[in-house]
């Protein structure tokens, strides 16, 4: 079966192609500035040359018309007609409580994704254009959901509650929900496969750690606990958000420097993190880099991420009685061996060794970065959001038939 895999921003829209009989990617590709005047489309056919368009695409259902054009072009296409898609799957940030896993697209799940707008005004809307955008473009070919928060539905109230007045709760569902729940249980899967251990017996710490980054305690397989919380700005030191802090700060700059709710947001979540320490780059690369040549706002930024990161995976670690595995995800996790080094370095009460030259290695597949004798396995575990959703979304439309 072959299936195609869209997230939808307000302006983006990234698409793969996969073959599901052997899971390889057909094609990928990004349209950017939907709805601005020079809308870029960038096609990335697999043993093809790669097409760059610029053109106006006004909103998402032209978006999705130029890329099932490019995907069936003699030329630079990978089918021989857009009747081979079969079914396509979405990402979507937001489900609520109502989603505790992917669903088949109904008018009711469109009509639960808006009720969540609220929670998610930045990024349910997209959905929502992005799942209208396949319909008008393929009608009778299924669509179904698959929610970052989904994975965390296993929480227990005791971790999901804020402790503040539980009318708040009852009103407006003002809980701790999570983020990067697809990559955090595609990980954790994947980990467990590495070690060819059953993920029910394994306590797992997921760090996905990019621009935005989050931390998910995986005790058997489910999430029971996780960093994000409302929003993604809970949590950990990120790229440009704050992650925790005393919510009195909110109050109290918004009083002293006369901020509006919108202007108080947009600094928690745009202008602070490791962009605000350094006062020059939100790049864990720069960051790094400042810090090896000893500049000191830089050399704060990294031991104040650090810092953090080290205290969640201990709090995570009393959390689960214990861990048997640490694995580390995302462009921070992935590619930057000094952020692991100096986590783990900090972590020997745990009984966590690294081996420093396994770590420096990269290779784009999961692996091993302990030593035998750890008593913890470190693992390196490439995240790939796209095919979890891909594999949902072929199993979905089997079961729906
Ligand atoms: P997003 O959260 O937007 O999905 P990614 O998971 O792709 O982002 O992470 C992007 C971030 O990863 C970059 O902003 C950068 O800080 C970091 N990164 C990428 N490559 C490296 C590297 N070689 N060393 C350190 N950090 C890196």
């Amino acid at each position: 079966m072959k299936l195609l895999v869209i997230n939808a921003g307000s302006s983006s829209l990234k698409y793969q192609l996969y073959d599901m009989t052997d899971e390889s990617v057909l094609a990928k590709g990004l349209v950017e500035r939907i709805g601005m005047d020079s809308s870029i489309l960038t096609h990335k056919p697999t043993g093809k040359e790669d097409v760059t368009e610029v053109s106006e695409i006004l909103e998402h259902t032209t978006a999705i018309r130029k890329v099932l054009e490019k995907l069936t072009d003699k030329e630079q296409g990978v089918l021989a007609s857009v009747d081979e898609i079969q079914a396509v799957g979405h990402r979507v940030v937001h489900g609520g409580e109502a989603f505790k896993g992917s669903a088949l697209v109904t008018p009711e799940v469109k009509a639960e994704i808006r009720r969540l707008f609220d929670l998610a005004p930045l990024h349910n809307p997209p959905a929502i254009m992005g799942i209208n955008a396949s319909e008008a473009n393929m009608p009778g070919v299924p669509n179904v959901v698959a929610f970052d928060t989904a994975f965390h539905q296993t929480m227990d109230e005791k971790v999901y509650l804020y402790p503040i007045p539980r009318v708040l709760y009852k009103k407006h569902r003002i809980r701790r929900y999570g983020a990067h729940g697809t990559s955090h249980q595609y990980v954790s899967r994947v980990a467990a496969e590495y070690l060819d251990r059953p993920i029910e017996d394994l306590k797992i710490i997921t760090c996905h750690i990019g621009n935005g980054a989050s931390l998910t305690a995986v005790k058997g397989g489910v999430s029971v606990d996780t960093s994000m919380g409302l929003t993604p700005l809970e949590g950990l030191m990120m790229g440009t958000r704050s992650g925790d802090l005393d919510p009195t700060v909110v109050t109290f700059v918004m009083n002293k420097e006369e901020l509006s709710i919108s202007e108080v947001n947009s600094m928690l979540n745009k202008h602070s993190g490791l962009l605000a320490i350094s006062g020059s780059s939100s790049d864990m690369r720069d960051i790094t880099d400042g810090w090896e040549a000893g500049k000191p706002n830089e050399t704060l930024a990294f031991e104040m991420y650090e810092y953090r990161l080290r205290k969640y995976i201990g709090s995570y670690a009393a959390a689960m009685n214990g861990v048997d595995v640490i694995v580390f995800t995302a462009g921070v996790g992935e590619n930057s061996a000094i952020v692991r080094e100096k986590t783990c370095e900090n972590l020997s009460y745990l009984g966590v060794e690294l081996d420093k030259e396994l770590n420096k290695i990269r290779s784009g597949e999961p692996r091993r970065i302990s030593t035998p004798n750890s008593k913890v396995e470190v693992l390196v575990v490439p995240t790939n959001e796209e095919l979890m959703i891909a594999r949902d979304t072929l199993h979905i439309v089997q079961e729906s038939k």
